[in-house]
């Protein structure tokens, strides 16, 4: 039976600012999109924690039996500067600055944004969609919206009509904005302005003629409004009304709120039953911003290259140090809070090891049922890993009592125990142990072993011919072997 029926989960919904108890729309199965990067530089470590907390909502679906289909987009066409209908697209700017072509530029740092995720064993999604890809499915969500009387055309681009709109339905929802006091807030229009209000947003602008990124629509040459494709791709991968839509909680207002409004007014549905939003990740206390230097890439954090930093940290701390915080909360990295997680880390590990070997006797002095469902009861409140943590480290203490002699546990409590104990750290949080880690020195010293212990085998059939080649292609490699009367050891350059 699938372990869904037995566990109560509830998530913390936007749309309604409380906890809800998760109930999915189709028996069994989730459907879960994520807002992805825009593809115009390295990604940012506090969109790596945004991934990361979704990674781990999407392990935990998945632990407790739903088949998820996991929907999180690339954006490489349409977003603008500022966020809204001005300044130049992102990806063409820095097309032009290189001197290369936009999608030289999307290949460039999707590439990144993979290889970076990779290394904090994210997960990859079950769909990956560009919006260059659905410029036919968001011509077509255009024409619907402009049909149903909510969009209009001027001189080639094209206006969501946000007035219009909130007659019949409740634009701000989401954000809990009122329209009117938008209104009161907004300059007002100039002649130049195409749009009949401040707070229509465009569905598609039209191309100028230097515009590189442009594709022919019923309005002329023109380019997709950004808040448009996740409607087209999160509806069309999940249907018109899906179970998660999750994103940084500054993508909140305007974004998902134009999401909904172009939902509804063209299919009519409400798209979205859960509405999900991760919290930032401070640096030293203050926002990161690339601007006043505050800032870290995921590379420096990993190769220790930042002057915040006293040394370098393997992925797998990092992960734990972001699991340690709610999704829902600021969190904030420092060098000390670093060091702390990685203790806590080793702490984990090591009991985890010492887990495998532990003796058992008649009895338990840890009512290890208990503790599993306290597990669950932390991750089924809208997926508490810092009290998920401390239960962990609550076994942690048992298992290091039981090896010192002061405790006992029993072969089936072990059992359990290691299970558990596995399934939270490995799966639901996706910390990667030591061994099968990014930490290459553990890993050289597995390979190691293996190729030490193959020819020494061949020594032993007096296969001189295997045990040579291994050690000149090893010497080749900037690897030396050396026998001793203790066995074999081995040096690198
Ligand atoms: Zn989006």
């Amino acid at each position: 039976m699938q372990l869904y029926k037995n566990q109560t989960l509830s998530v913390h919904n936007s749309l309604s600012g409380k906890k809800e108890v998760f109930e999915p729309i189709n028996e069994g199965h989730v459907g879960m999109y994520v807002c992805g990067p825009t593809v115009y530089s390295n990604v940012h470590l506090g969109n790596c924690r945004t991934f990361m907390s979704f990674d781990m909502i999407f392990r935990y679906f998945r632990h407790l039996g739903y088949k998820v289909r996991y929907v999180r987009n690339i954006t490489d066409a349409g977003h603008l500067e500022d966020d809204a209908d001005d300044g130049e697209d992102k990806i063409a700017k820095k097309a032009k600055l290189e001197q290369i072509e936009p999608m030289e530029v999307v290949q460039r740092y999707t590439v990144d944004f993979h290889n970076t995720l990779q290394k904090f064993n994210l997960l990859p999604p079950s769909i990956e969609p560009t919006a260059t890809g659905h410029i036919i499915e968001q011509i077509e969500i255009i024409k619907e919206i402009i049909d149903k009387g909510y969009a209009y055309e001027v001189n080639g681009s094209v206006y969501f009509d946000v007035l219009k709109f909130n007659e019949t339905h409740d634009y701000g929802k989401l954000s809990g904005r009122k329209l009117e006091d938008m209104i009161a807030n907004t300059r007002e229009l100039t002649a130049q302005d195409e749009k009949r209000n401040p707070q229509d947003f465009a569905l598609w602008k039209k191309a100028e003629p230097q515009h590189i990124m442009r594709w022919p629509s019923p309005w002329g040459d023109g380019f997709p409004g950004w808040h448009l494709e996740c409607t087209a791709m999160s509806t069309k991968y999940l249907g018109d009304h899906f179970d998660i839509h999750g994103g940084g909680m500054d993508l909140k207002f305007p974004h998902h709120e134009c999401e909904i409004a172009q939902a509804e007014a063209s299919s009519g549905q409400t798209p979205v039953k859960y509405w999900l939003h991760a919290n930032m990740l401070t640096l030293n206390g203050k926002k990161m911003s690339k601007s006043t230097g505050n800032n870290i890439y995921p590379s420096e954090i990993i190769s220790g290259e930042n002057d915040i930093l006293s040394k370098a940290y393997t992925p797998a701390v990092v992960r734990f140090f972001m699991m340690q915080a709610h999704y829902t909360s600021i969190l904030d990295l420092s060098d000390e809070a670093l060091q702390a997680s990685e203790k806590g880390y080793h702490r984990l590990m090591d009991a985890m090891d010492c887990l495998e070997t532990l003796g058992t006797g008649n009895n338990s002095d840890f009512d290890v049922k208990t503790w599993k469902q306290q597990c669950y009861d932390a991750m089924n409140d809208d997926f508490n890993t810092p009290i998920l943590i401390a239960n962990l480290f609550e076994a942690v203490k048992h298992i290091n009592l039981t090896k010192e002699g002061k405790e006992q546990i029993t072969e089936g409590d072990k059992a359990l125990l290691q299970s558990t104990m596995h399934s939270f750290v490995y799966d639901v949080l996706g910390i990667e142990g030591k061994k099968n880690g990014n930490d290459n020195s553990n890993l050289l010293d597995g390979v190691m072993d293996l190729l030490i212990g193959l020819r020494n085998e061949a020594r032993a059939n007096k296969d001189f011919a295997t045990s040579d080649k291994i050690r000149d292609e090893l010497t080749a490699l900037g690897i030396q072997l050396k026998d001793g009367k203790d066995g074999t050891t081995f040096s690198t350059n």
